[in-house]
C-alpha cells in the first residue's frame, strides 16, 4: 500500500483518460466559439454564499455536498469549492458590470466541480463541467439554440443516442400557486413519504418531484403538474421554445417531472441522458433557465439560461457505446540511433521536426539501437528515423514501423516527408490504453 494515496473520491486521469478529457474540452470550447460563445473563467472556490444564496439552501448541493474550506481568522471568510459554474459567472457578472456590455453576454467554461457526494461510479467529488451561460435574453430562441447546441455537442463528440428531457417550472407568478398545490399533495400522502423527503415537504416539495426514489415513483407520477399551471406568459414562452427547438429539429420528450437539483431555475428546464439509460447517475447534462438569480446576487433583474455537460459521464457513455474516446496518444516519429551516444544528432532531429509542427520524441538515452527500436513501438509511434553511418551523405532510413518498410531519405527532405507519411495513416488510435483510477466503492 502507498503511503499516501488521492482523496476518495478524487481520481488521478492518466494520459489516456486524461487526453480523452483534452478532446472533449476542445471539442467543447471550438463548439461554442462557433456560437459566439466566449470564454470565461471564475475561481474554483468563492464566497459559500454565492452557491447558499444562489442555488438556495434547501438543496442537496448546498445542504449537503458544498466542499467548505477551513476558514482562517484573519480573513474572516467562510469560502467553499464551485460545485457548479452558473453561481460564480452570474456573481462575476454582478461583480464587473456586465450588464452594461452588449447583451446577452454569451460565456462559456469548462473545468472541474466539486462536490461532497458519496462516490461510485459516475458520481465523483470533482468531475468536469462543459457549461455554456447566455445572460439578459429573456428568450425563447435562445433557450432552443442552447438546447439545440447540447444536442450538436453529444452527438460531435461520437455519442448519437441521447434523449433530450424537456419541462417548463414556471415562474414566480405561478409557480407559489402550483408548489402550494404540490404541498397540499404530499401532506395527503405523508406517511408514504421517506424521513429526508417528509421534512422537506413545507421547505421545498419541488424536491420530493425531482428525487429519482423508486419508492416515490407512483406518487410522483400522479403529482400534480406544472406544465399544467403553468401562466399564459409562460405557457406561451414554452410553445416558443418548443417552436424553435422544432425549427432547428432538435427532438425531446416531456418530462413534467423533471425540476432540476437546483433553486434558481425558473422555465425551461432539460436533463439529458444516454438513450435507454435513466437514474441520478446516468444525466449526462442538464441546464435550464434562471430569471431570478442575477438580482439574487445583487443584480438588476436579468434573465439567463445556460447548461452544465458532465464530461466524466460522456467518457463513460461514448466506453460503454465502445467508441474511441481518445484522441492523438503518440509522437508521430521516434528518432534511433546506431550510434548510442551520439544523443547530439538525435535530440537535434528531433528538435528540428517539432520546429516543423511535427510530433516526434528523440531516444535520449544510450541503449543500443535494438532496444531503442523496441521501446519506439511500444510508444505506439508509427515511424522510426534511423540514424546511421549514411548520416555523412546526408541520409536516414525512415522505417514505417506498422507495414514494416524501410526507406533512405534524405535529412533535408525529412520534414516534408513525415508529415506526407503522416496524412495518410489514422495515426496514435492503434495504442489507446485503459482507463485509469475508478473511485473507491463505497463500504
Ligand atoms: P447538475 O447541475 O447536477 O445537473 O449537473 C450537470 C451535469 O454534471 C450532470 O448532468 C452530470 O452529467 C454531471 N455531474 C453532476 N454531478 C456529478 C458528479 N458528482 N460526478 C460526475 N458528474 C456529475
Amino acid at each position: 500500500m502507498p503511503a499516501f494515496r488521492a482523496p476518495r473520491g478524487l481520481r488521478d486521469l492518466l494520459p489516456p483518460e486524461r487526453q480523452g478529457l483534452a478532446r472533449l474540452e476542445e471539442l467543447a470550447s471550438k463548439l461554442a466559439a462557433r456560437y459566439g460563445y466566449r470564454p470565461i473563467e471564475t475561481p474554483l472556490f468563492e464566497q459559500a454564499g454565492v452557491f447558499e444564496r444562489g442555488i438556495g439552501e434547501v438543496t442537496d448541493v448546498v445542504e449537503k455536498e458544498l466542499f467548505l474550506l477551513q476558514p482562517r481568522e484573519e480573513d474572516g471568510e467562510r469560502w467553499a469549492l464551485r460545485p457548479e459554474p452558473t453561481a460564480g459567472i452570474v456573481r462575476a457578472y454582478v461583480q464587473h458590470g456586465m450588464q452594461t456590455w452588449p447583451q446577452p453576454v454569451k460565456v462559456t467554461m469548462t473545468g472541474p466541480m466539486f462536490r461532497y457526494d458519496r462516490p461510485q461510479a459516475g458520481r465523483y467529488r470533482e468531475f468536469w463541467q462543459f457549461d455554456v451561460e447566455a445572460i439578459g435574453d429573456p428568450g425563447p430562441a435562445v433557450d432552443a439554440e442552447i438546447i439545440e447546441l447540447a444536442d450538436r455537442f453529444y452527438r460531435e463528440a461520437g455519442l448519437q443516442n441521447v434523449v433530450i428531457q424537456l419541462n417548463s417550472i414556471g415562474d414566480p407568478v405561478c409557480r407559489p400557486a402550483y408548489v402550494a398545490e404540490l404541498t397540499a399533495y404530499y401532506r395527503a400522502h405523508a406517511a408514504e413519504l421517506p424521513p429526508l423527503e417528509r421534512a422537506r415537504l413545507e421547505r421545498n416539495p419541488l424536491r420530493i418531484l425531482d428525487s429519482k426514489d423508486d419508492a416515490l415513483a407512483a406518487l410522483n407520477a400522479a403529482a400534480p403538474k406544472a406544465i399544467d399551471r403553468l401562466c399564459a406568459a409562460c405557457a406561451a414562452h414554452f410553445a416558443g421554445v418548443r417552436a424553435h427547438l422544432h425549427a432547428v429539429g432538435v427532438e425531446y420528450v416531456l418530462e413534467p417531472r423533471l425540476v432540476r437539483g437546483l433553486d434558481y431555475y425558473t422555465r425551461t428546464a432539460f436533463e439529458v441522458y444516454p438513450a435507454g439509460a435513466t437514474g441520478q447517475q446516468a444525466a449526462i447534462g442538464g441546464g435550464g433557465r434562471y430569471d431570478g438569480l442575477v438580482e439574487l446576487l445583487g443584480g438588476r433583474p436579468t434573465p439567463g439560461i445556460g447548461f452544465g455537460l458532465g464530461l466524466d459521464r460522456v467518457l463513460l457513455a461514448l466506453e460503454a457505446a465502445g467508441a474511441a474516446t481518445n484522441g492523438e496518444l503518440a509522437p508521430l516519429a521516434v528518432i534511433v540511433g546506431s550510434a548510442p551516444d551520439d544523443t547530439l544528432t538525435r535530440l537535434r532531429l528531433a528538435t528540428e521536426l517539432r520546429s516543423a509542427g511535427l510530433a516526434s520524441r528523440a531516444e535520449l538515452g544510450t541503449r543500443k539501437l535494438g532496444k531503442q527500436l523496441e521501446a519506439a513501438a511500444r510508444d505506439g509511434a508509427h515511424f522510426a528515423v534511423i540514424v546511421g553511418d549514411e548520416l555523412s551523405g546526408g541520409n536516414v532510413q525512415l522505417r514505417d514501423l506498422e507495414a514494416g518498410t524501410q526507406r533512405a531519405v534524405p535529412v533535408a527532405n525529412l520534414a516534408r516527408e513525415l508529415e506526407r507519411a503522416s496524412r495518410t495513416h489514422r495515426h496514435g488510435l492503434a495504442a489507446a490504453g485503459g482507463t485509469a483510477g475508478a473511485p473507491d466503492r463505497e463500504t
